[in-house]
């Protein structure tokens, strides 16, 4: 069952699942019922109702009886959560993955706050080529949770996955 949620792909980032992503956040089995608890990725999002709905038809193809989508709204989901299976996919994707989230948002981090660096959230690197050497186009990209860059070593448009 656990594995089977975990393949739910996001609406917004189909190339990620929900696991990849970090939205999916506990799995339990009580009786016949699977409870399922998901942290959406930014409030009020949309996609969110969709994926409860995508969980609980996985869940019920493979045969549970019941299934109960909780939404989890604390602790508030944080890019922070994105695993590195999911970074290394948003870069095959030419997505750059997001630097640490600003130390306000950090309401819930399992690494010490001394392990990041301050100046992550700053250098965006390519995604193609790996340099540091690059620029904002935009802020708002494609999505609110995405900006534009520019790679100024392979000059390369890239989108950014906002930390958050
Ligand atoms: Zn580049």
């Amino acid at each position: 069952m656990l594995a089977l949620a975990e393949q739910v792909p996001d609406p917004e980032l189909p190339m990620l699942t929900i696991q990849d992503l970090g939205i999916l956040r506990a799995l339990r089995l009580r009786d016949d019922c699977v409870e399922v608890d998901i942290t959406p990725t930014y409030s009020g999002c949309p996609a969110t109702q969709a994926i409860a709905d995508d969980i609980e038809q996985a869940l019920r193809n493979a045969g549970a009886a019941r299934v109960h989508v909780s939404i989890v709204l604390a602790p508030a989901w944080s890019s922070d959560w994105i695993s590195a299976a999911g970074r290394a996919k948003l870069r095959l994707h030419g997505i750059a993955p997001p630097g640490a989230a600003a130390p306000l948002a950090q309401t819930m981090h399992y690494l010490p706050r001394t392990t990041l660096r301050p100046e992550a959230s700053e250098t965006v690197a390519c995604p193609r080529c790996g340099s540091a050497d690059t620029a904002c186009l935009s802020h708002f990209s494609s999505t609110a949770c995405k900006a534009l860059y520019r790679c100024l070593a392979c000059r390369e448009a890239f989108e950014y996955f906002k930390p958050y």
